[in-house]
């Protein structure tokens, strides 16, 4: 009897579990389709410095534009790319898109800064990264410094030994790598110092509390001091108003993300944005 009890109890929760499954299913499978048919966008968000309010770069975020569910945000399809292995034609195709649009604004004359482009586990785990990646920057004309590549430290501490030789290739080569998320995940001090990444860029779960919390207000006082001690830059994520940037300039922040400064925009818009931001620098 029990066991039949189990058995009822499975099929009364059944529907929801199909409902969820059939939902990653059907994306899985529309995910497929969706490179070939042209419906991944990027879209940009300035990165702002904080002491001088110049644009020092841009994030490439991607976009799925698909035809009946709309804009669809990576929350919900990285993961999937990435179980169903699908993230690396995507990643590959988000490295190339960035490099294009990044050379569109240099010939334009708009542009001078950085292009971060957020990495996925699976692809930082190809041992070919460096190579490819080089390739890629090359066939676009653009120069490894153009270029800046986020991992998180779940990526790095997965396997800090490999990590390290990955890292070091590509810095050597003159791409610039930055912890996103940091204070998020687990880092040991003791890698992070070997570690040859160039800044740390502070949640946004933490910036989301200033100035009032007080923890919140420790707690990115604690990362800029250990980023600067250990000669990083910091980036804080997710400014979304005056009151935060100006704790963060005056903590000693450098540099600052969010939608007090801008959202993430598309291409046209980033490229106005960009032009507007170089006119009032000859302005001023
Ligand atoms: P992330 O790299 O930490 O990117 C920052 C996220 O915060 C973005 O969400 C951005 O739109 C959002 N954001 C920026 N400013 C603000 C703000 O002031 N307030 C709030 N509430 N949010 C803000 P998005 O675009 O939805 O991306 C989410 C995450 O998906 C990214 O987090 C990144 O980890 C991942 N992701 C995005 N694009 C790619 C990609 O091309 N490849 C991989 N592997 N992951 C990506
Ligand atoms: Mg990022
Ligand atoms: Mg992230
Ligand atoms: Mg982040």
């Amino acid at each position: 009897r029990a066991k039949q009890e189990g058995k009822n109890r499975y099929r009364f929760f059944a529907p929801e579990i199909n409902a969820q499954a059939s939902e990653r299913l059907f994306m899985a499978n529309s995910l497929r389709t969706a490179l070939d048919r042209d419906e991944l966008k990027l879209v940009f968000q300035p990165c702002m410095d904080l002491a001088t309010l110049e644009v020092a770069g841009v994030e490439a975020l991607v976009r799925w534009e698909h035809p009946q569910k709309g804009t669809i945000l990576p929350s919900r399809f990285i993961s999937l790319a990435e179980e169903s292995g699908l993230i690396e034609p995507i990643g590959e195709w988000v490295l190339r898109e960035a490099a294009r649009r990044v050379r569109e604004w240099k010939n334009a004359g708009i542009f001078a800064g950085r292009v971060a482009v957020n990495l996925s586990p699976r692809q930082f785990r190809r041992s070919d990264l460096a190579s490819r990646l080089l390739a890629m920057l090359g066939e676009a004309g653009l120069a490894p410094r153009d270029l800046e590549l986020e991992v998180t430290e779940g990526m790095i501490m997965e396997h800090p030994e490999r990590a390290v030789v990955v890292l070091t290739e590509l810095v050597a080569a003159g791409v610039s790598i930055s912890i996103d998320d940091f204070g998020t995940g687990y880092s040991s001090l003791a890698y992070l110092k070997r570690f040859p990444v160039h800044s740390l860029k502070i949640d946004r779960s933490f910036v989301s509390g200033l100035p009032a919390d007080r923890n919140d207000r420790s707690l990115t006082r604690a990362v800029v001091a250990l980023a600067k001690s250990l000669g990083l830059a910091v980036v804080a994520e997710g400014v979304e108003h005056a009151e935060q940037a100006d704790f963060l300039r005056r903590i000693g922040c450098d540099f600052a993300q969010g939608h007090y400064f801008s959202r993430p925009l598309d291409t046209a818009t980033l490229g106005a944005f960009l032009r507007e931001a170089r006119t009032q620098e000859v302005h001023s």
